[in-house]
């Protein structure tokens, strides 16, 4: 199964049938919202659906529960996760409706929990690649097969914790280290798709020019159209990136191979418990 987190609208812009809502209980609390499923018409696969925010965007970039999102997804069956998120660009080059997939990512946020492996047991997973390569090539050329966008492979996304915009100063500092795109909600989605072995990539749709230029003020309004425009593209990107993709096993798959540091006897048993839908086959099982 494909999962995919965003915004509502594009969900219901898809093509679906059989759908079915599933609410979820995580060791993590409860995603944003019931996981909506549905099968692809005449494709046989099957997209979960997770609406980043919340049905009515109740839950901020801070706020919102990553880690049962990321769970529910997992405990469903899903390998592939295809994330979309609007950003601000920090380069005269990526005018808003440009969609960039990214391919590496920068952690500014300071609030939010990331990692499933807080306690009881330590795992030191490698995040040199933030996204899945494969997946990300995937959806790069879907998206130009597909919509009407300036599409641009690769890209170094800046995660601020908000809810705020940055100020013109934090801006310009992003800008000289060489980055891209500036969002709220990359990290920790991608830290805990790896966490869970999922293969993970974003479409990262700009909806303006942050505030390093001098006659640009981030208003909501400005966002909120280009980004009702990014979503058809997006919408067309993920319905041809469902239909094609090979699903056939990547090294995101096994990503926590090596990586535990505690031996499985160390590993108090409600830690145990709380993570076997995601290591279960690594820890040992007679204790
Ligand atoms: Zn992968």
């Amino acid at each position: 199964m494909i999962g995919f987190i965003g915004g509502s609208g594009i969900y219901e812009a898809l093509d679906l049938t059989d759908t079915s809502e599933k609410r979820i209980e995580t060791p993590y609390g409860e995603p944003s919202a019931p996981v909506t499923i549905g099968e692809l018409a005449g494709t046989g696969r099957e997209i979960a659906f997770l609406p980043r925010h919340g049905r009515n965007h109740e839950y901020s970039p801070t706020t919102l529960p990553y880690r049962a999102n990321v769970f529910a997804l997992k405990s469903l069956g899903v390998t592939h996760v295809i994330a979309s998120n609007a950003v601000g660009s920090l380069r005269e080059e990526l005018p808003p409706q440009t969609l960039v997939v990214p391919d590496q990512a920068v952690d500014r946020t300071r609030h939010r929990p990331f990692t499933f492996f807080d306690e009881g047991m330590v795992v030191h997973m490698p995040f040199t690649e933030p996204y899945c390569p494969d997946l990300s090539a995937h959806l790069a050329e879907c998206a130009r097969e597909a919509s009407d966008a300036e599409v641009v492979s690769g890209g170094t996304y800046v995660c601020i914790e908000g809810p705020q915009f940055s100020t013109r100063a934090e801006s310009e500092f992003y800008r000289g280290q060489g980055w891209d795109v500036i969002g709220m909600t990359t990290i920790p989605e991608a830290k805990l798709a790896r966490e869970a072995e999922l293969c993970y990539a974003t479409l990262a749709g700009v909806t303006d020019y942050d505030v390093w230029r001098e006659d640009s003020e981030v208003t909501l309004q400005e966002v909120l159209e280009n980004a009702a425009a990014n979503e058809e593209a997006i919408k067309e990107t993920v319905d041809r990136a469902v239909r094609t993709l090979d699903d056939s096993e990547c090294r995101c798959q096994s990503a926590l191979e090596g990586t535990i540091n505690t031996p499985s006897e160390a590993i108090p048993d409600e830690v145990r418990e709380r993570v076997e839908p995601l290591v279960g086959e690594y820890l040992d099982g007679d204790r």
